[in-house]
């Protein structure tokens, strides 16, 4: 990343927030079910791509203009 500011990170962050599938968990016992999920490999994979492509477009076009100097 060109910028790793504050608000570059959570520039990304949101970024893939946003792509990934909403998971909603209604009670406390449903969370260890999507945490799980989320160690199974192929899905940690695509998560990690998603991270990278997000870091890459907010790199390419950091909002706190830091990239122009
Ligand atoms: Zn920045």
């Amino acid at each position: 990343m060109s910028c790793t500011c504050d608000e570059c990170l959570n520039d990304v962050l949101a970024l893939v927030l946003n792509r990934v599938q909403p998971r909603y968990v209604t009670d406390a016992g449903k969370i260890a079910y999507v945490k799980a999920e989320f160690i199974d490999k192929q899905q940690m994979t695509t998560l990690i791509v998603k991270l990278a492509e997000s870091a890459k477009m907010v790199s390419d076009m950091p909002r706190c203009r830091r990239g122009e100097e």
